[in-house]
């Protein structure tokens, strides 16, 4: 391709609305242009990334075993209200109506619509495994649609759904699920960790993701998941599913009975526990939240933080937030008292269900809120001065030097971009929808289902996070637009034109993907354009083509060689690709 016939227009700046540095590099460099805000139109170099990522992603998801088909993007509502996610999936869900008044909804994820196709298609465990995936755009009202193709409202996805007789068969179905995601991303030069995960809203019990480590120290925050992992074993998991041993800690506040303290405008936990000169570790934390639209009363031990989806979990829901003070007031109300935030207690409150983390259990002579404005309950202890709640779950947010749930080690902490993840739906979606096949026995029993999802445009804004420098992206060979870029210094030089040109001959009668830059351009401009397009290889044409030499330079090292037009040729038709 000549660079003059390309459609791409690289900017001088970045642009202002992006705060990442695959959303500035992406835009900047000409390979997206924003159409509406998390929507995006992927141009021709985009285009070319994007369908490298994707035929890896067939090639080991067909070698896997897998048959790809594509589902229609616009879904019925009828088979979302037959799975019961109708009502409760939030407002992501882009719901419409057709000309008849027909409710319809765009793809966020097609659960749904391969449980009927499977229920029509599959009747006996005689042609089971089955495991069908489409590559597709999906939408999702995304609520902070931001950091480009990071978190589109729409964005290209890898969807792939297995079905199986029964559990030990979906475990294997999973299992090569997973060693297909590590080839994958491997291929895509992309390292991932397997991390345990939550199921969130698309349910079943086990699930992993596939995260790209992030270095948090670095000046962007595209990573947007804690990933928890051990210093020593294999252990590690996202922070809304990661658990923990904690270190010793005092628990005992010492005082010798329980009264009323003045805690005059003390409204956090660290005034509270500078103010009586006692531990963070002795005083319990009561926190209202707000899940599905019900109040719930949160208890854990001070110097902890509630995890909020392992709390929403601990009640099966769907959405979460903190309380806003008028609700705190309103509740407040109902139980005939009238504290703020900072001195709420479980003491008396009413039409509220009240749930502990295990931290609060072996708390004694501890502080706690009383309801009561400035002032705390201290030297309370359960079952004496205030009952101990009937609910207990881990709903506690793990922290770095915890000690690991396996091994005991240390866990450390580090940022991810969840590239891809792992479900293993179990019949969440097959009963509800009576998808079933008979079996052996012949009894009628519902799939046993897994899904498989991999972020398409998300796994290529990953790879430029990963992959970058300060003049532009480094593409890994296998996704990259175009292999090499061939740059004649001067726009005039007969012999440089000449010689760039045959490279450019030779190396496209070898199907390599080449583009020169044929522009009439200062040299400077196409050097840095090529830098930030971030093509892997360059062969630069200038003076010492007198003496049959040209300079040849690999992007992703920086390193540069002056060697003859032949070599260069030779070096790219050996590259493995
Ligand atoms: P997240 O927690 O990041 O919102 P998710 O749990 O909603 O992701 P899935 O529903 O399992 O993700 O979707 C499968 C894959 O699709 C994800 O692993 C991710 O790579 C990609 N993906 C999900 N949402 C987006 C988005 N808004 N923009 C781009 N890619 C996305
Ligand atoms: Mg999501």
């Amino acid at each position: 391709m000549k660079m003059s016939n390309l459609f791409v227009q690289t900017l001088r700046e970045f642009p202002s609305d992006a705060e990442v540095i695959s959303h500035k590099l992406l835009v900047r460099a000409g390979y997206i242009r924003k159409l509406s805000n998390g929507i995006y139109n992927y141009l021709p170099l985009m285009w070319r990334v994007i369908k490298k990522v994707e035929n890896i992603v067939r090639e080991e998801m067909d070698r896997a075993g897998a048959q790809e088909l594509l589902m229609p993007f616009v879904q019925p509502a009828e088979l979302w209200l037959e799975s019961g996610r109708w009502e409760v999936y939030g407002k992501e869900l882009m719901r419409l109506k057709d000309r008849h008044g027909r409710e319809m909804c765009l793809g966020p994820t097609h659960e749904e619509i391969i449980t009927s196709v499977a229920r029509e298609g599959i009747r006996s465990y005689k042609q089971l495994p089955v495991n069908l995936y489409q590559i597709q755009s999906k939408f999702r009202d995304e609520i902070r649609p931001r950091f480009g193709l990071l978190r589109g409202r729409e964005f290209i996805m890898k969807d792939a759904y297995s079905f199986d007789a029964d559990e030990k068969g979906l475990d294997k179905s999973y299992e090569i699920m997973a060693q297909a995601y590590k080839k994958i991303f491997e291929r895509c030069g992309l390292e991932t960790k397997m991390v345990q995960s939550d199921s969130g809203a698309i349910g079943g019990s086990v699930s992993h993701e596939f995260m790209v480590l992030v270095n948090e120290k670095s000046e962007n925050n595209a990573g947007e998941n804690d990933v928890f992992y051990c210093s020593k074993c294999d252990y590690s998991a996202n922070s809304n599913h990661a658990v923990s041993v904690l270190n010793p800690a005092q628990t005992d506040g010492g005082f010798t009975h329980s009264q009323i303290v003045d805690t005059p405008c003390v409204h956090s936990i660290e005034e509270l526990s500078e103010f009586l000169k006692i531990p963070q570790t002795v005083i319990c934390k009561s926190l209202i939240y707000v899940i599905d639209g019900n109040y719930v009363l949160a208890l854990i031990r001070g110097d902890k933080t509630v995890e909020e989806t392992k709390l929403m979990n601990a009640f099966s829901g769907n959405e979460i937030r903190i309380a806003r003070n008028d609700e705190i007031e309103e509740i407040m109300h109902k139980s005939g008292l009238n504290a703020v935030a900072g001195f709420i207690g479980p003491k008396g409150l009413k039409d509220i269900e009240i749930i502990a983390d295990e931290t609060i259990k072996d708390l004694k002579n501890f502080v706690i809120g009383c309801n009561i404005n400035d002032k705390h309950l201290a030297g309370a202890n359960w079952g004496v001065d205030v009952s101990l709640p009937e609910k207990f779950a881990d709903i506690r947010l793990v922290e770095e030097n915890d000690k690991c749930p396996d091994c005991g080690a240390p866990l450390k902490v580090t940022k991810g971009i969840e590239v891809g993840n792992i479900f293993k739906l179990g019949t969440k979606y097959s009963k509800p929808m009576n998808a079933v096949f008979t079996d052996k026995d012949g009894q009628e029993k519902p799939f046993v289902m897994g899904c498989y999802g991999i972020g398409v445009t998300r796994t290529a804004a990953a790879a430029v996070e990963r992959h970058h420098d300060e003049f532009g992206i480094k593409w890994p060979l296998s996704i990259a637009p175009f292999t090499v870029i061939i740059v004649p210094v001067s726009d005039r030089d007969e012999l440089q034109l000449k010689t760039a040109q045959e490279i450019y001959n030779t190396l496209l009668e070898h199907n390599v993907e080449v583009l020169i830059d044929d522009r009439a351009e200062r040299a400077g401009v196409k050097l840095k354009d090529a830098d930030l397009i971030g093509i892997p290889f360059r062969i630069t044409v200038g003076k010492t083509i007198t003496d049959n030499l040209v300079e040849f330079k690999n992007r992703t090292t920086g390193e540069t060689d002056v060697i003859s037009p032949e070599e260069a040729i030779k070096r790219i038709l050996q590259l493995e690709i």
